[in-house]
Order: C-alpha cells, then structure tokens, then sequence
C-alpha cells in the first residue's frame, strides 16, 4: 500500500460534470486538488458521457432560473480559457396547457430572461414540426440551447490540470477514514489524504457512502436516448427547431428533445423515466415500454419524424425524491461535502455548482439559498421545493 506525502487542500471523488467542475474551480482557486476517478477516462459508466445536453433558463422553480444565469456565465468562462465551442445557441422551448407554463414564465420575469409566449396558432404556424393538443401554448426561451456534453466534460478537466491539480483515474475509491484529515483508500492500494472531500459519484453515491454511514434517498434509473429518423432532411436542424420539452407529454411525464445536430438527419427525443437500475448493470433491464410509449408520442406529436427509433443509447439519472440536487455537508463530517442527485437536469448547471461547493469547502456562503438543497430536507418538518421540472 503506497500513501502519498501530499496533503490536499480538497481530494474530488467523482470526474464526470459536477466533480471535474468542482475540481476545476477548486483550483482555479489555488487549492490543491487532486481529483479520483473509478473507471479509465473518458468512460460511459456514469451520467455525464454523450455528446449533447439541453440548457436553458426556463424552469418552473424560479430559484434555478436565477441560478442558471451564473452558470451562463460559467459556461462562457470555460468556453474562453478552452478555446472550445461548448454551446450552440438555438433557443428552448415549452409546450403545454398554459396553467402549467405559468411559474415558467414568473421564473423568466422575475429573473429578466427573455422569453416569449406563443399562443396555439402560433405555435402551429411557426412550428409546424409538432402537432400538440388544443389546450396547449408555449413558451420560448431564447437563451436555451445544446451544451456539447463530451467536449465539456474534457474542458473542464484540462483547464483543472492547467491550473495545476491532479487528476487519477481507473482508481476507486473504496474506503474513507473520516477526521480533520480524511484519508481515501483506492484500489490500487493508494492511500491519500485531504483536508476536504468533495464526493460527486453521480449513480454510484450510496455506494461510497455507505463507508461514511450514511445512505441518501436516490433512485438510479436508466434513461433510453432515442434518435429519431427526420422525414424531410434538415427540417429540425438547430437553425429551424430548438430544445424541446413538453412537462407532461407521455401520461403525465415529461418528454425532451434536441434539434439535429449531434448525427446528422437524427432527432434526439426521450422520456424522462425508465426503470430503476443497478448502475454496474445498466443494461439488465427491460425497457421496452419507454420506447412503446416513445414510439405512441412520436407518432402523435412529431408528424415529420420516422416513428420508430433508429438508435438507441443509454444514459443513467440518479433521482432525488423531489429532482432537487443535494449540495451539502456530511451530517456528521462537515470537511466532507456531497453533491448528488441531480435527477436528470443536473448538466446545465455544472459551472455553478462546482462554485456553490468550492464555497463550501472554502466556509464561503454561497449566493443562494441552500436549504432547497439540504440533505435534512426530508427529515420530520422539512421543506421542499415543488417537485416539477
Ligand atoms: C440521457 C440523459 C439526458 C440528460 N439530459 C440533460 C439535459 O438535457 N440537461 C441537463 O442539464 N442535464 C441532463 N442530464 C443530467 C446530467 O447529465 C447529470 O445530472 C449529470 O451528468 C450528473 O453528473 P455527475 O457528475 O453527478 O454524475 P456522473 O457523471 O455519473 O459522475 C460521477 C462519477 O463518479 C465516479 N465514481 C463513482 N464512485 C466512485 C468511487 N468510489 N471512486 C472513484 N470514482 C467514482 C463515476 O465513475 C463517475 O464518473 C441528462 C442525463 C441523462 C442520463
């Protein structure tokens, strides 16, 4: 067993979005930071592989609309220092009945980013890619837009070593002595030691934690990334049809979708469930339904697409109760910090969520109001965020 000399500032566990942010800003900061990675990097074992995500500033909850705003910023940022498009900007939109669009639309308002809404006729004349029911409206959000997931995921991890921090992968961590010095055993056999632990091990989290005591409220489940075949050539390419979402599209769950960009003439449209899933065997499940009741919305709603898939991938969520993230303390260890369950939004938001635990390592108060965010917020008298996307 080799312990290493070094005594880290923060020791990351976790290198897909939110720990290899965390890691980047942590030493941006000047903190020395070595950042852990179970698996030989880059890897599709987690939640942050693939080549694109939606973001956007519409959100029902009004807090991350504000939030998103910074993590903007935070994007724009890497984008500079990595001299990579990471965004392509085509904008985001909302269909549904216009009760629902409502707090969408406050989050907006109250946090000055420009929307517009769309009644029916409009939606049809100027999308004629969806058919949607009578009672829907939408709401376009011109800041949305595709965020290059692989490329992102690689830019935050060389700016990390451009300033400086080290970064190990195919190293698991398999155990954790918690104490003003906390030291993490590997795999490998490597010991190291830290002041602060940051833990961001997406599907993986109660795994690790289990070390710790502790056990959180995650679902993992699987997600089907189905693309589909366009009709017409180009017709829903990002310069004529943006991000997608429709809250309540398939039975009351959400649908989403990304413009053709990532493979040519192939529209990507999920359902924002699947079946629960051991994430070290993703693929043992069946999973039929979510592409039958893909293929039924499909059919419906998207007219100028191909009904039935033409590729099929796989992606894993890790569900908190109510789609809120933790960003917190370990209840018993406060120099171990925790970020998990982002529930399937959680990509966006990465910039800022690496500076929201850079804060907290740092005893820094973050700029926002983390009680949506405890890990005690389901605890007897807690409170809780809605639970719509
Ligand atoms: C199909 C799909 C579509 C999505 N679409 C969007 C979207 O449009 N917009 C959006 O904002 N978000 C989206 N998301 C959600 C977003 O991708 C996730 O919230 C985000 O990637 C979570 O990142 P993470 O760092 O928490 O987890 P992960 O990416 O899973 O990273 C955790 C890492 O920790 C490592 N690890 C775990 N345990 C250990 C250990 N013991 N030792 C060392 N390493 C360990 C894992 O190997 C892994 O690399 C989507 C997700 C999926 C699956």
């Amino acid at each position: 067993m080799a312990t290493e000399d070094i005594l880290y500032d923060v020791i990351v566990v976790g290198a897909g979005i939110e720990g290899s942010s965390t890691a980047y800003q942590l030493a941006k900061r000047g903190q020395s930071t070595l950042l852990l990675e179970q698996f030989p990097l880059p890897h599709s074992r987690g939640s942050s592989h693939g080549q694109t995500r939606i973001t956007r500033r519409a959100y029902p909850q009004a807090i991350y609309s504000a939030m998103m705003k910074q993590s903007f910023e935070g994007w724009n940022i890497l984008e500079e220092e990595s001299g990579e498009k990471l965004f392509k900007n085509c904008g985001s939109l909302y269909v549904s009945p216009p009760s629902i669009l409502e707090p969408v639309e406050t989050g907006l308002k109250v946090n000055k980013a420009p929307y517009r809404s769309l009644t029916l006729e409009e939606l049809k004349s100027e999308f004629p890619h969806i058919t949607v029911p009578d009672d829907y409206v939408g709401l376009y959000d011109y800041q949305g837009g595709i965020l290059y997931a692989d490329k992102s995921l690689r830019a935050f991890q060389e700016q990390f070593k451009k300033y400086g921090g080290t970064l190990r992968d195919g190293e698991r961590v398999d155990d954790v002595i918690p104490g003003e010095i906390v030291t993490l055993t590997t795999t490998t056999g490597n010991q190291y030691r830290g002041r602060n632990i940051v833990l961001a091990l997406g599907p993986y989290t109660n795994y690790l934690l289990a070390k710790t005591g502790l056990q959180l409220p995650l679902k993992v489940v699987r997600i089907s990334v189905l693309y589909w075949k366009e009709k017409v050539a180009g017709m829903h390419a990002a310069d004529k049809f943006p991000c997608f979402f429709d809250p309540i599209g398939s039975e009351g769950t959400p649908i989403y979708g990304l413009p053709s960009d990532e493979y040519p003439g192939l529209v990507k449209m999920c359902l924002h469930h699947g079946p629960v899933v051991d994430p070290h065997k993703r693929e043992d499940v069946d999973a039929s339904w979510v592409r039958e009741r893909m293929m039924k919305y499909i059919g419906k709603t998207f007219t100028w697409l191909d009904p039935v898939p033409a590729i099929e991938e796989s992606c894993i969520y890790t569900n908190s109760p109510d789609t809120h993230l933790f960003l917190d303390r370990h209840p018993q260890y406060e120099n171990i910090i925790i970020a998990a369950g982002f529930s399937g939004h959680g990509f966006k938001l990465a910039p800022l969520v690496g500076q929201i635990l850079s804060d907290l390592v740092q005893a820094k108060t973050p700029a926002y109001d983390m009680k949506w965010f405890k890990i005690s917020r389901f605890d007897k008298g807690g409170e809780n965020l809605s639970s719509k996307l």
